[in-house]
């Protein structure tokens, strides 16, 4: 089905690239617009204990927008809150039920905030939980009334694709678009030092990866699939 409104939500700059980046430029070429939404600046993104944290906030933001180009994503949406500091507040909650009647998407893709990995960097944790708890109110007029005036109408989002889920059980073939992924991962060049990610998320070794820096398009895969753990929302659904 395209022709779809996609927002994803993820907690830094590279984490939708990570994890449904393949998906994303799949949604893309096939006709559905996607936004991005990124919570937390990305400032603590770093081992280097000289670096600038306001310095590097505005890279990855930079690097960001530069890899949503080349997904083709149609917008990114910076919340600027501090990285590695978010919790989970009301105050969050709204600023994505606004993005959600705002924009009024068919699909939420998000971090699942389960905690069944124990691996989960809070952050994601956070967002994730947020991003489904926003879902439900956006969908209720009496959750932040003040929208009405606004002109932000309820909104129900019917389904969430959550990434990076202990119990994935939903499937997106990626195999033509693992390309595109991995020159959008290239774009986050102040995260190299976690190009060892990069393997599990793409089933590519680091010294293929590597070696791809300046032509991935010729990276030969077989079928490569981005997995999610699919969530309705609607009336029936976990959420209600
Ligand atoms: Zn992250």
């Amino acid at each position: 089905m395209a022709g779809r409104t996609i927002v994803v939500v993820q907690a830094h700059q590279d984490d939708g690239d990570f994890y449904c980046g393949g998906s994303v430029a799949k949604w893309c070429r096939q006709g559905d617009r996607v936004i991005y939404v990124v919570v937390t600046d990305g400032s603590k993104g770093t081992m280097d204990p000289d670096q600038d944290p306001v310095a590097l906030a505005a890279v990855r933001r930079e690097e960001q927008q530069e890899a949503a180009g080349i997904l083709g994503v149609s917008e990114c949406l910076f919340l600027g809150y501090p990285d590695g500091d978010l919790v989970p507040d009301l105050a969050l909650r709204e600023k994505l039920v606004a993005i959600y009647r705002r924009y009024r998407p068919d699909l939420l893709v998000t971090h699942d905030p389960t905690w069944k990995s124990y691996l989960l960097h809070p952050d994601h944790r956070n967002t994730g939980e947020m991003a489904l708890y926003a879902a439900l109110a956006a969908g209720m007029p009496l959750f932040h009334r003040e929208h009405r005036e606004q002109g932000l109408a309820p909104h129900q989002i019917p389904e969430a694709l959550l990434f990076h889920s202990p119990e994935p059980d939903h499937t997106e073939d990626i195999s033509d678009y693992v390309s595109l992924k991995v020159r959008a991962l290239m774009c986050h060049r102040s995260q190299f030092y976690l190009l060892g990610q990069a393997e599990s998320a793409l089933g590519v070794s680091l010294d293929r990866l590597q070696s791809m820096f300046g032509q991935p398009e010729s990276l030969p895969v077989g079928v490569v699939k981005e997995k999610f753990k699919r969530v309705p929302l609607t009336a029936g659904g976990p959420a209600l």
